[in-house]
């Protein structure tokens, strides 16, 4: 007989869905007589590794808010490089309470039982609203960077410091925002462009999701971080202090003991890999849903060709078509590089042929990086990757930011120097190691993840 019943909600977009299945599975696996409705969109669903569901998990599918089967999704010009998909999300959102509600009603009749907890990504803030209506505990988890919360859940306070608008941050200059003491090696560029409004339109989904969710949190008590303790100690005391329950159980991936499962790896990134000596091969990934302008997508190009380093790049197929002609076969006829739409990243930057990452500094990117051991070559776009590269760069000393942070072909010649061939690269290894040691040993028995793994599953089951 189930124990509880516990819904976990995600959202269903970029990293946000498989990141929240991990801590899923980890949790469902410690309450082996307690069940979990993971709900998500149908598409976003399909996207999981279901080979990983246990019996204690089931899928639900709630609506995506497009009514129409024949929707096509406009191709709206955000800001800060977003392609379309914010019209998907903004969609999404309008309808969510309502197949929110729908989809735990469904839920709660396949279970023949009550949902006693929710557990949600953050980015559906809304989700407190419907457990508050049913009287159930409302659980909110970051996926992604906690600094970047941080600095969202502060707002008012950097909006009344450091101004609002480009004129504002311009003014600011480099002065470190030491009024924060979680933001104190940081810069007022390095904060989300949605607090002070600069760079384009305050009412962009992005912004409205991170203020909304923001406020939502600080009424809680509770938080879920995909983090580990003792990685930004500052930030560990502020959210003990604040909340009563404070859960940092990251990295969330690595809770799940997958030794015997051999890497889905399509296209042999892995075997390529094996070619090569150590630290020889720089792997590039800009996450799933950066993008990049053709101009600089050719500027990288130029820069990976320049360079007297090998390279893995994993790109989507109809991003590969924008390269310069002629670039996937020069590479592929020289071995200089492989480039593939898919690659089995964790795995890919353990592999000891890795030695230097050029990543949008995605959160799961910075946390596998740090697995790896691998230093970073930082071109954020949005979201929590610029605050993420200037930790990585000016905080735990793993990487380095290209210059007015975007690729030319000098800049990526030059980065990788530093990397590859530098006594500085060779520190960023050191110091990438040191915080891989603390990051495995969170997760092994015993480890503070494990350990907040074990309260949070008491906590959301109740026993
Ligand atoms: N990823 C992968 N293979 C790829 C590209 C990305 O496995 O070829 C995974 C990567 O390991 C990471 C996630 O996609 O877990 C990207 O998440 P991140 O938070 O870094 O960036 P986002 O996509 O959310 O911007």
């Amino acid at each position: 007989m189930t124990q509880s019943h516990v819904a976990v909600v995600a959202f269903p977009f970029s990293s946000h869905s498989s990141t929240l299945f991990s801590l899923t599975r980890a949790m469902s696996s410690l309450a082996p007589s307690s069940h979990f409705s993971f709900l998500s969109t149908k598409s976003s669903l399909a996207s999981l590794n279901s080979q990983h569901l246990l019996s204690n998990i089931s899928l639900v599918p709630i609506s995506d808010g497009i009514t129409s089967p024949d929707h096509v999704l406009s191709h709206i010009e955000a800001i800060d490089h977003v392609p379309s998909h914010i019209e998907a999300i903004e969609l999404f959102l309008k309808s969510f309470k309502d197949s929110l509600r729908e989809g735990l009603k469904a839920a709660e009749i396949a279970q023949g039982c009550k949902v006693r907890c929710i557990v949600s990504d953050l980015f559906v803030w809304l989700t407190a609203d419907v457990a508050d209506e049913m009287a159930v505990k409302w659980v909110p988890v970051r996926t992604g960077g906690p600094l970047h919360f941080y600095a969202h859940m502060h707002a008012d306070l950097i909006r009344e410091v450091v101004g609002v608008g480009d004129e504002a941050i311009r003014s600011y200059g480099d002065k470190l925002l030491s009024f924060l003491p979680c933001l104190s090696n940081h810069r007022a560029t390095d904060i989300p462009a949605g607090i002070n409004m600069y760079m384009g339109n305050p009412n962009f989904v992005y912004f409205m999701i991170m203020d909304r969710s923001a406020h939502r949190l600080l009424d809680s008590d509770v938080v879920v971080l995909n983090t580990i303790q003792g990685l930004e100690p500052t930030l560990d005391s502020y959210f003990q202090d604040k909340f009563s329950n404070y859960f940092p159980v990251g990295p969330f991936y690595l809770l799940n003991s997958s030794k015997n499962e051999p890497p889905t790896d399509p296209y042999s990134c892995l075997s390529w890999l094996d070619q090569h000596d150590q630290a020889t091969v720089a792997y590039v990934s800009l996450g799933t849903i950066a993008f990049i302008h053709p101009s600089e997508l050719a500027a990288l190009a130029k820069g990976l060709e320049a360079s007297d380093v090998l390279f893995l790049w994993s790109l989507k197929e109809e991003v590969q078509n924008l390269l310069p002609s002629g670039f996937i076969d020069r590479m592929n006829e020289t071995g200089k590089g492989k480039i593939v739409s898919w690659t089995p990243q964790t795995s890919v930057l353990k592999h000891p042929a890795v030695g230097g990452f050029v990543s949008h500094c995605g959160w799961n990117s910075v946390l596998e990086s740090i697995v790896g051991g691998v230093p970073l070559v930082c071109r954020p776009f949005f979201a929590d990757q610029v605050i993420n590269a200037r930790s990585v760069s000016f905080v735990w000393k793993f990487g380095v930011v290209l210059d007015e942070r975007c690729f030319t072909e000098k800049g990526v010649v030059k980065a990788f120097d530093v990397v590859f061939k530098t006594n500085e690269g060779k520190k960023m290894r050191e110091k990438v190691h040191e915080l891989k040691y603390m990051v495995t040993a969170a997760v092994e028995e015993n480890g503070s993840s494990r350990e907040n793994l074990k309260r949070l599953v008491k906590y959301v089951c109740g026993f």
